[in-house]
């Protein structure tokens, strides 16, 4: 194997331990600890995992965990008041409703509801939009984690052709966002996209955002790239990328594992918004803009 690894678990690690000095400063200027509320409707037993592993991972750097929980017969209109509620709670920095929620919530309408300086998931419209316009906002967090992947390998981005495959707005929509405002050239693929590999092989940075396993040979990878696999796929062979990491290996520059690679970025990202969204919302108007980048 030519590539160097990305190492995602360490990263994400620094990154962890870096929020929590920052919250123990913030709290040491005199304010409270960030809050992190969690809404979790129903008993979707996945849903309770990832709900647990955020509130574990916010009381480890010091965000104090709001873990409010809805039965599975809870109305809209009784979810929709609890978010008011919680927009308006100074205590709380941030918020996550957590998807997907029983049938007669529709998740996807109260998510909006969230305000984009509260919204640490950096999902709803108006966080896109902002970021869509370059304009200061919370980011969403795989996205963001694949940049400071690139980030902390200095990978250079300015004027880099960087193909991003898969437009989800969970990841490949904002992702080629964020590589654009890092000023690289922005390609887009997706299920139309006509000779795929073509395409990849133009690419300085390769991230794919797919979801289907090992569907990127290793002679899409242009020599000496940087590869990001952001895909997560559970096969017989246990859990494997969108690409094939051994063929990628032997002609990239660097590349991220799977798991290990972007994986564990995502808590870290959102820990980092959380910390974020506290700093903007204890600064003053003109200064909270600047404290969120
Ligand atoms: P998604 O919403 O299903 O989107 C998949 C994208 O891939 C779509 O834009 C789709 O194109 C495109 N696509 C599908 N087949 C294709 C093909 N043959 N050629 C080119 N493009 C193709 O998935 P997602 O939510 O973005 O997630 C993508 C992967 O990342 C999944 O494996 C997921 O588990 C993983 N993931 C990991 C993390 C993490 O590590 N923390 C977080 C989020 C997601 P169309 O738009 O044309 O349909």
């Amino acid at each position: 194997m030519a590539a160097r690894l990305i190492d995602g678990k360490a990263i994400a690690h620094a990154v962890r331990a870096e929020v929590k000095r920052g919250v123990a400063e913030f709290v040491a200027q005199g304010n409270p600890p960030p809050g992190l509320a969690t809404v979790l409707v129903g008993d979707d037993p996945a849903s309770a995992v990832y709900v647990a592993s955020k509130q574990k991972a916010s009381a480890e750097v010091g965000i104090v965990g709001l873990d409010h929980r809805l039965s599975q017969d809870a109305t809209h209109e009784e979810v929709e008041a609890l978010l008011r509620e919680l927009a308006a709670a100074q205590r709380v920095s941030g918020i996550l409703l957590q998807l997907p929620t029983p049938r007669q919530v529709d998740g996807q309408a109260l998510t909006a509801l969230i305000p984009p300086d509260k919204d640490v998931d950096g999902l709803t419209p108006m966080s896109a939009g902002l970021l869509a316009q370059g304009r200061p906002g919370l980011r969403p967090c795989t996205p963001s984690g694949v940049m400071e992947l690139l980030r902390r390998h200095e990978v250079p981005l300015e004027g880099a052709e960087a193909v991003v495959v898969g437009r989800s707005d969970l990841v490949g929509r904002p992702l080629a966002a964020l590589l654009l405002a890092a000023n690289a050239t922005v390609t887009v693929c997706h299920s139309r996209t006509r000779d795929l590999g073509a395409v990849c092989r133009r690419a300085d940075v390769l991230v794919a955002a797919v979801g289907r396993p090992r569907m990127i040979p290793g002679d899409w990878v242009k020599p000496g790239a940087t590869v990001i696999d952001v895909g997560v796929n559970r096969t017989d062979d246990g859990l494997v990328g969108d690409v094939d990491f051994e063929g990628a290996a032997e002609r990239a520059r660097l590349i991220t594992p799977v798991p290990g690679g972007v994986g564990p970025m995502t808590i870290a990202m959102l820990l980092r918004n959380t910390l974020l969204a506290a700093r903007a919302a204890a600064a003053s108007p003109v200064e909270a803009g600047a404290a969120w980048n």
